[in-house]
């Protein structure tokens, strides 16, 4: 039994969650990018940088977790260099930045909600690029796909939306108790 005088645990410290949220519009046209991946599906996210939904959520989770500026204070819109910047290397850049503040991450859960294209033919693939670009094993990376059941904007296919939850924590993971 840890002395209580002894302030709280360096445990409590050795763990974060973070949480992100995005979204964007659909339009007709052109290649979706979704979770670092180009998809010929005749839609596209409208957005200042390529507006993968999926990556941007869990760019602002990761960035969350570790106390850091998030995504859009990173890659402000206003920057000409932000325009249609390829999300997967802002993902990069910022998993960079949560390593370089002492953090590894433990796993991720993801879920997108998107009416098309349906995400369980491309959801290993998603998976892999993911955990790629994160430069993390596969099994750290999970998500799951979501349709609006054909109601409101998402269901009628003008909206995305990609909700992410991480783990992270100081490397070396718990060494100090
Ligand atoms: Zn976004």
């Amino acid at each position: 039994m840890r002395d209580p005088a002894a302030g709280p645990s360096p445990l409590l410290d050795a763990i974060r969650i973070g949480f992100g949220f995005d979204s964007h519009r659909i339009e007709p046209g052109g290649i979706m990018h979704l979770g670092g991946l180009s998809i010929d599906c005749n839609a596209h996210f409208v957005g200042h940088s390529d507006a993968d939904v999926l990556l941007h959520a869990i760019t602002d989770a990761l960035l969350s977790a570790a106390n850091l500026p998030d995504i859009g204070q990173l890659f402000p819109n206003n920057l000409e260099e932000n325009r249609g910047r390829d999300s997967a290397e802002m993902l990069s850049l910022a998993m960079d930045q949560v390593r370089e503040t002492g953090w590894e991450l433990v796993n991720l859960d993801c879920v997108v909600q998107l009416e098309r294209p349906k995400l369980s033919p491309i959801k290993k693939e998603l998976i892999e690029r993911i955990s790629s670009v994160l430069r993390t094993d596969f099994h750290r990376v999970s998500l799951k796909g979501k349709t609006g059941e054909g109601t409101g904007a998402i269901g009628r296919g003008e909206l995305a939306e990609a909700h992410c939850v991480v783990l992270i924590t100081k490397s070396p993971p718990l060494a100090a108790t």
